[in-house]
């Protein structure tokens, strides 16, 4: 599912890190490097109507007993009728004993010009 550029969902890769983002970005989500140093009132406008839409942050600590414990960390995005999109590992580790991680994740959204429906597809779901 690869929309064309300059349409809502375009990407390229951040020249930095290598990581698919959107093309729209004017900053890299992943290494936090800036992309472009034109900022027209237009990327200032857009930057401003970013919104967090979805944020979810846990901590896991290890009990003080026993052995280390191996984590995975897997990103599921699911459509509306229940298809993967994308499943990712996003990281793995251990953590031993005592010890503590936190996790967090966070969804932008960014709204754009592009007006076009999504296709019309089998059975609402509502
Ligand atoms: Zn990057």
């Amino acid at each position: 599912m690869s929309a064309r550029p300059g349409a809502a969902g375009a990407t390229r890769t951040c020249p930095h890190c290598k990581t698919e983002i959107l093309e729209s970005a004017s900053i890299c989500p992943s290494c936090r490097h800036y992309l472009r140093f034109d900022s027209a009132p237009a990327e200032v406008a857009k930057a401003a109507a970013t919104t967090t839409a979805l944020q979810v942050e846990g901590t896991i600590r290890h009990p003080s007993g026993g052995g280390a414990w191996e984590y995975s960390v897997v990103l599921v995005i699911r459509d509306d009728l229940g298809n993967e999109v994308k499943r990712q590992v996003v990281g793995v580790g251990a953590m031993h004993a005592g010890e503590e991680r936190t996790f967090s994740l966070a969804v932008e959204v960014m709204p754009t010009s592009d007006m076009r429906r999504a296709p019309k597809r089998g059975g609402t779901r509502h």
